[in-house]
């Protein structure tokens, strides 16, 4: 919110995962004044893991949330359960050194089955399953980096392991593949209802979570935070900022730290089985390696859906995009042309210079976490139990995660025209890496 600007409350935008959650939860707007030890602000997988978590080991925590309850990516997203950092163990070792490289890559390595446990210990209702991610090679130049990958977790006693065309194609339903990695540890959720359901979790084991509740200034007063909503001021001895892609003007360096991206998603109707059986026949979860990646799945009612890059100008839902997802769906499985769309629906990325997390301190008590860059669904909530524990213990130094100073993307103001120019230049990059049985999947 710039100053002198009313917030705008906004409602929760349709989509697959609101039309089908089977959890609620409303959450009360924050009213009065409140003294708390942790307040969070940010109600998505983050924000609402960190309270869990603080609120299971005893410390009173407020989070508040400017919208619905997942409202943000954690809502919206694909919900596809992967584990992993992007940076593969060595790259981490090497970045970070032996100790942190490593616990960060267990820390990442561990976060499927974070998820796993959290659905099962508090009965969340998310239609989850594990049938295992796929990440298709668009293209043949791919297959070191991805054979390196496998090499690496297997030494670390990861089941992954790398698929040929044939049983890519044999996974996958579809023969535009060169290749594959799998982990079969991977899954597949309703996002909504999982970022409902820790929110319930959370109220469960103590920690007072409000919706609606804008967080309009965080201000140093005395030994406490001031943090006021315009309902009233919670003072907290520490404060948590856990907004992603959508931090607005609350903290300027961190909207200047992130660079927004769309991304899409479409839905058919629940297909009938034969089609079904057709596409995804183990159930997998897929991603690919294309800069401006295709993902898709299907939902516990058998609609497929499909994801790719949206628009770089603002909210709304371009129909241009629209229609290059469904080409791209129709390309990817041509026995989906002519399906029509039930769903159609979009979130924000929170994306960084160098495509890292970013941790950071910003004064004594108030720390903020933000940049996953794609990959949350799994990485969130086992970030933020690291870092609910990080503030319980009082320090940040036992994070399994490299704190750093404030990075704002350079030249954020004039990010619009250059993210366009980078958007083609990865398109063409895309197209010229594809495989020549994806030519066509990677046609706009
Ligand atoms: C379309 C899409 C598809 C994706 N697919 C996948 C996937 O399949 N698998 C995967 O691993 N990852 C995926 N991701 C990434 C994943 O969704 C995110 O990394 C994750 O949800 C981030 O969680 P978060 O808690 O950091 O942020 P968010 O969920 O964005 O939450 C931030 C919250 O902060 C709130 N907020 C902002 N300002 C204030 C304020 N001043 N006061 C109070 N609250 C405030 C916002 O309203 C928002 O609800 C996808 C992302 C998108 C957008």
């Amino acid at each position: 919110m710039r100053d002198g600007e009313p917030h705008r409350l906004k409602p929760l935008p349709p989509s697959l995962w609101a039309a089908t959650a089977a959890e609620t939860f409303a959450g009360e707007t924050f009213d009065g004044e409140a003294t708390t030890e942790v307040a969070i602000v940010g109600g998505g997988f983050c924000g609402l893991s960190a309270a869990l978590h603080l609120a299971k080991a005893g410390v009173a925590t407020t989070l508040l949330e400017a919208n619905a309850i997942g409202w943000g990516a954690s809502g919206r997203n694909g919900g596809q359960v992967i584990s992993c950092f992007k940076d593969d163990p060595e790259t981490l070792i090497s970045r970070r050194g032996p100790d942190l490289g490593e616990r960060m890559s267990a820390l990442g390595a561990s976060a499927g089955d974070l998820v796993a446990s959290l659905i099962a210990h508090y009965g969340i209702r998310c239609d989850f399953r594990r049938d295992g991610w796929v990440l298709g090679m668009h293209g043949p130049a791919m297959r070191q980096a991805l054979e390196e990958r496998t090499r690496q977790w297997q030494a670390r006693q990861l089941p992954v392991r790398m698929l040929d065309t044939t049983e890519a194609a044999t996974l996958l339903g579809t023969g535009t593949y060169e290749g594959a990695y799998l982990d079969p540890r991977g899954g597949a959720l309703n996002p909504l209802s999982f970022a409902r359901g820790l929110a319930r979790a959370a109220g469960e084991e103590g920690a007072r979570i409000h919706a609606q509740s804008p967080v309009l200034s965080i201000v140093r007063n005395g030994s406490r935070w001031r943090v006021d909503t315009p309902g009233g001021t919670v003072r907290a001895d520490k404060v948590l900022v856990v907004t992603g892609a959508y931090s607005g003007a609350l903290r300027p360096e961190l909207e200047r730290s992130v660079l927004p991206v769309q991304s899409i998603q479409i839905a058919t109707r629940p297909l009938p089985e034969a089609l079904r059986a057709s596409i995804l026949p183990r159930g997998s979860v897929v991603s690919d390696t294309r800069r401006l990646l295709h993902y898709f799945r299907f939902d516990a009612a058998g609609r497929f859906v499909f994801g790719g890059r949206g628009s770089l100008w603002g909210d709304t839902i371009a129909p241009a995009h629209v229609k290059s997802i469904a080409k791209a769906m129709a390309a990817t499985f041509p026995q989906l042309s002519g399906e029509g769309i039930d769903y159609t629906w979009a979130g924000n990325v929170d994306i960084t210079a160098d495509r890292r997390l970013r941790v950071h301190e910003l004064a004594p008590g108030l720390v903020a976490v933000l940049g996953l860059n794609g990959r949350g669904v799994a990485l969130a909530p086992a970030i933020g139990r690291a870092v609910a524990t990080a503030l319980t213990q009082d320090t940040l130094a036992q994070l399994p995660l490299p704190v750093t100073d404030v990075r704002p993307v350079p030249f954020h103001g004039l990010r619009l025209p250059a993210m366009a120019l980078v958007a083609e230049w990865y398109r063409l990059r895309d197209r010229l890496e594809t495989g020549a049985m994806n030519k066509i999947g990677a046609a706009r």
